[in-house]
């Protein structure tokens, strides 16, 4: 039982919705109303041809790919799955940590059938024998309804044995994560469902060849699954056609942080930041300044200004040195000290690093305590080049994605806003007066 309030989910998706019309619903789209809006169709309808390939072959030109941040085309790792010997497993994460990230729940406790829908589609295709969501402690509602959810599926055929006469048995469990940052990573995922300590995993090999209990297992995300019912119903080609010519189709935003009107869209990959945080965000509040936001949570380097019409795809936000992970948008305006985030920033990298690799444990710890430095009026310009340098070898040396992108915030507050760190060290003064170094005065 977890000791938190299950928390009903906030207002609806904020714009009008393409692949994922569930969200617009005010309250839970249970069983009867998903198969009333054609929920389940394409389920029914490949199980009656038993056409898997189909399945393969339509989330292959739909361009489909990973939605939890890594981007990787999807139809490449169920390929690999369906080669590999059987068993085969299939892994949800809804491990939804990254800060400022709040889609997935939503899909989860607004639409949860699509999400179950696509899954099971999903391992349809491989022939997976079991499949698992991992979620994380922190959304206990989503759990109840998920619970809830998959009940009312088995109760229609669509879990359980012999799946709609298919002959195929196939089922769902949930497993709930311990709040573990780290455990988001895929690799660490299986580690934690195994009951081990969540730990990153080397790579190769990948975890469509050795996965969950060393057999090939697909791992993607709440989002990715949920969007291929609609990918089946209106074909790839449809979906692709949605995004710019660098990335396929549509992604959920989370816009946070100094906006007027924060909450989730979805829009075309390939819309630019400025769509996204002037005209449907609605802009910074009145009287402040847009001063950067942070692509991804607090993984990414930061974007600014001069990049408002940057196109928002996966190599375009990568060419421009930070990058789009899972599209939570956190948007800061002149009241945010730069120095005060990259501190807290890496307080909370210091506490998630799983201590397994010396860059990352030693790194973390390292650069967290020379920022307190700074902002408790101790910095020295030399610490700037520490930060620097200590990053760059905590980027090349890392095992996993968190010691690699924990001193993206500090290296890119610095080399952007250099002049807040040397007030900060050399007049020991705060432009924005709310910082933590404002608070110790
Ligand atoms: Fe663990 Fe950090 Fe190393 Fe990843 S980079 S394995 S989180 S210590």
């Amino acid at each position: 039982v977890s000791p938190q309030p299950a928390v009903p989910m906030g207002p609806p998706l904020v714009n009008e919705p393409v692949v994922f019309t569930g969200l617009k619903a005010k309250e839970t789209l249970w069983i009867d109303r998903y198969e009333s809006a054609g929920g389940y169709a394409m389920l029914r309808e490949i199980m009656a041809a038993k056409d898997r390939t189909r399945i393969m072959n339509e989330i292959e030109s739909s361009g489909l790919s990973g939605r939890g941040g890594g981007a990787f085309p999807m139809a490449p790792k169920l390929k690999n799955v369906m080669k590999n010997p059987k068993p085969h497993y299939v892994v949800a994460n809804a491990d939804e940590g990254e800060p400022g990230t709040f889609k997935d729940r939503y899909i989860m406790e607004r639409d949860p059938h699509s999400f179950i829908e696509g899954m099971i589609l999903a391992s349809y295709a491989i022939d997976a024998d079991a499949g698992y969501i991992y979620l994380r402690e922190e959304y206990p509602h989503s759990y109840q309804i998920l619970l809830k959810a998959l009940d009312e599926a088995r109760a229609k055929g669509y879990l359980g044995k012999n799946i709609l006469g298919t002959g195929w048995d196939y089922d769902i469990r949930i497993y709930r994560g311990g709040g573990a940052y780290i455990c988001g990573e895929d690799s660490s995922l299986l580690n934690s469902l195994e009951g081990k300590r969540g730990t990153p995993r080397n790579k190769p090999p990948r975890l469509s060849d050795i996965g969950l209990w060393k057999k090939p297992t697909d791992v993607n995300n709440v989002e990715t699954f949920a969007a291929i019912p609609r990918i089946l119903k209106e074909g790839g080609a449809w979906y692709k056609s949605l995004g710019d010519e660098k990335s396929a189709g549509t992604k959920l935003f989370c816009l946070s942080g100094n906006i007027r009107r924060p909450g989730i869209y979805e829009v075309p990959l390939g819309a630019t930041l400025r769509h996204l945080i002037e005209e449907l965000g609605g802009g910074v509040p009145e009287g402040r300044k847009f001063k950067a936001v942070l692509p991804a949570g607090s993984a990414s380097s930061m974007l600014y200004p001069v990049q408002m019409d940057m196109a928002l795809d996966y190599p375009t936000v990568k060419a421009a040195g930070a990058f789009l992970g899972a599209a939570s948008l956190i948007v800061m305006d002149d009241s945010v000290c730069m120095v005060d985030l990259a501190f807290w920033m890496s307080g909370f990298y210091h506490h998630e690093s799983c201590g397994q690799c010396t860059p990352c444990r030693d790194g973390t710890e390292d650069i967290h305590e020379v920022l307190q430095k700074i902002v408790m009026g101790e910095g020295e310009l030399s610490h700037l080049e520490f930060i620097k340098s200590l990053g760059e070898y905590m980027r090349t040396a890392s095992i996993c994605g968190l010691g690699t992108s924990a001193p993206n915030i500090p290296i890119s507050s610095i080399e952007h806003f250099e002049e807040e760190w040397r007030e900060h060290i050399l007049d020991h003064r705060c432009r924005t007066g709310i910082c933590s170094m404002s608070r110790k005065k």
